[in-house]
């Protein structure tokens, strides 16, 4: 199946590192325009290095009066992949406030801000857009350690029908990948223990955690019009994990 976004313009969050860098530069390898946003200058540097074409946007997206100024100026958007997060674990007895608001705060709140102002824009041109949210299996299974990660994901899940809902008049579809563990630097936080990982691999069908890449290519097909008549789905790119 050829994917071709030549003549779109796409804005991938988090394309520092991870399932986000490589996003921005399989959507620049099928001839989009990427706007990359993260928070650390050197990655955007590095990234640059790989992708001369790629726009880097700096700034940190939990603070929301810095993301609306940083992104006034990208120009019309086709496509947006709400990637950034963070996972911070603790044990539900030792949930701190500072960890909720924080999870939340990129997780979701982010995400909403971001797709506003991205969408208000698709809406305001008549000219249809998609919209891609990476999410997790965690929204829809517990995890040990996870509960404010598992609440924010679940918390996605939800947006993203929503948004399907009031977007689809406009002809902006919203959807999710959820993946199971990809071994990130997100990834090994969590699951570098060699028993934690063991249990987690014994409950995928497949037998084998996610690759970056079986992420990207299902947010590829998502924000191409392969999938014109896909929207509000939750996509699970998780071996079978979750239909156990
Ligand atoms: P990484 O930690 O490898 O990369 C996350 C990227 O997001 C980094 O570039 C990071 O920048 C950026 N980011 C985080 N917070 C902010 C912020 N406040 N403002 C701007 N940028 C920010 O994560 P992954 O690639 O593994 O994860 C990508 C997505 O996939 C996430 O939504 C995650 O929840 C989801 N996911 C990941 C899984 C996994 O096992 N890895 C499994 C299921 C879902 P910096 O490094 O500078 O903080």
């Amino acid at each position: 199946m050829e994917i071709s976004f030549r003549g779109k313009h796409a804005l991938v969050t988090g394309a520092g590192k991870g399932i986000g860098r490589a996003t921005a530069l399989a959507l620049a390898r099928c001839g989009a325009r990427v706007t990359a946003v993260t928070r650390t200058q050197a990655d955007l540097d590095s990234l640059l290095q790989e992708c001369a074409s790629i726009t880097p946007v700096c700034v940190d997206l939990s603070d929301w009066g810095a993301t609306e100024a940083a992104l006034q100026d990208v120009g019309p958007i086709d496509l947006l992949v709400n990637n950034a997060a963070c996972a911070n674990l603790q044990p539900f007895l030792e949930v701190t406030p500072d960890k909720f608001d924080q999870t939340f705060s990129v997780n979701v709140k982010a995400v909403l801000h971001v797709s506003q102002i991205v969408a208000r824009g698709m809406k305001a041109r008549g000219s249809g857009g998609s919209i891609v949210n990476v999410s997790s299996q965690a929204s829809q299974c517990a995890l040990r350690d996870h509960a404010v990660y598992c609440a924010t994901k679940g918390a996605l899940d939800m947006l993203t029908k929503v948004m399907a809902l009031e977007l689809g008049p406009h002809q902006i579809r919203v959807n999710s990948v959820n993946p199971t563990v990809v071994m990130t630097e997100m990834g090994r936080l969590g699951w570098s223990d060699p028993e934690k990982s063991k249990t987690m691999m014994s409950r995928i069908p497949l037998g084998r955690f996610a690759e970056v890449e079986d992420v990207v290519n299902s947010i590829l097909f998502l924000l191409s019009d392969k999938s014109n008549m896909t929207n509000g789905v939750t996509l699970p790119v998780d071996g079978g994990f979750l239909a156990c």
